[in-house]
């Protein structure tokens, strides 16, 4: 694999936010900042669409400081966000989705995805943010959190609430449809598994590839179950890297930290990092058979001590650890007892 995006890998190194770049002609690649977030800011990618106007690939995080670094860029390549026709979105993640719905009330603009991430919002946005928190709690506690300890580490109903409002799509986008973008060949590539509509976009005049969250260069996308997600999203999200691996782009466009070449080989690493993580789990589930995936992520190595791993950074742990062990599962290879809070064992050698 190979940087390309050499401004962005060198701000990244400075810990700084990259500048905006023209990449083609008529594409430009602008940073949005995520606030209190490790990866600093998503990159929306601007498209000049031919007969005027212009096209967004993802929106970015909804906050003033989003907006402003958003219409910043785009008053660089003269436009503003009143020009703005369309939001192709990835996924739904508020990196990427929230600040689509400002964009929508300014200019009118629909906003395309998948139809998957489409009904996730659809239900998000049709519940109390006090019942998604509940869910969370109840979902962590099946995962086998102790009770207080769950309430401890999900967020509250109020934290929720900007989570549960966020734009519905106008337009939905299949694997293999071409998205409504004049000028452009951009083909949406159903890529689930880090959610379950995620998008890749295949532009095919100019063979580059989006990737969205599910290719990156530097960190592998959580991939986690959720309350009512994709039952095995792991192994999904591994027949999705194998779905894009021989693509050949010209480069490699993602959301977050930096441009590359090399698809395939990264395509590989982040296989052999989860092969890698299965392996490790196993071993942990024949040391500790019966055991919770609460249980279970503390026996795995993080980046950092597992005794200072909390709140939305043991969710993560742990829900990921679940991903694994129904991948396990699926496998042959592990099997989960019944009841409310099941427990893992590996399967007989
Ligand atoms: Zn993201």
């Amino acid at each position: 694999m190979q940087v390309t995006g050499t401004a962005q890998h060198e701000a990244w190194q400075r810990r700084d936010l990259p500048p905006v770049e023209q990449l083609r002609p008529d594409l430009w690649s602008i940073p949005v900042p995520i606030p209190h977030n490790p990866l600093r800011y998503v990159s929306v990618y601007a498209l000049a669409l031919a007969g005027g106007g212009i096209g967004l690939l993802d929106a970015g995080w909804d906050s003033d400081a989003g907006w402003e670094a958003l219409t910043a860029g785009l008053d660089r390549l003269g436009a503003a966000p009143t020009d703005v026709r369309g939001v192709l979105v990835t996924h739904l993640h508020f990196d990427h989705l929230g600040l689509a719905g400002r964009i929508r009330e300014t200019s009118g603009a629909w906003i395309a995805m998948h139809p998957a991430d489409a009904s996730v919002v659809r239900r998000m946005n049709g519940r109390t943010a006090a019942a998604a928190a509940a869910d969370e709690v109840d979902f962590l506690i099946h995962l086998g959190a102790d009770p207080d300890e769950a309430r401890a580490d999900a967020d509250d109903a109020e934290a929720m609430e900007p989570f549960m409002r966020m734009a519905a799509a106008d337009r939905l986008l299949d694997d293999g449809d071409l998205a409504d973008l004049p000028g452009w060949q951009m083909r949406a590539l159903h890529t689930p598994g880090h959610t379950p509509g995620h998008l890749c976009f295949a532009e095919e005049r100019t063979g580059l590839l989006f990737s969205g969250d599910h290719v990156l260069p530097r960190i592998s996308p959580n991939i986690s179950t959720t309350a009512d997600g994709l039952p095995d999203p792991l192994r999904s999200y591994l027949s999705s890297l194998t779905a894009v691996r021989d693509l050949a782009p010209t480069e490699v466009l993602p959301a977050h930290e930096w441009r590359f070449d090399g698809l395939a080989s990264r395509v590989d690493e982040l296989k052999a990092h989860h092969e890698h993580r299965l392996d490790e789990l196993l071993q942990a589930l024949r040391t500790h058979p019966n055991s919770t995936p609460w249980q279970l992520a503390a026996y795995l190595t993080w980046s950092r001590p597992w005794s200072a791993y909390q709140r939305r950074m043991r969710i993560f742990a742990v829900t990921e650890t679940d991903a694994h062990l129904r991948l396990l599962g699926s496998r042959g290879l592990a099997a989960a007892s019944d009841g409310p809070v099941p427990t893992w064992t590996a399967a007989a050698r």
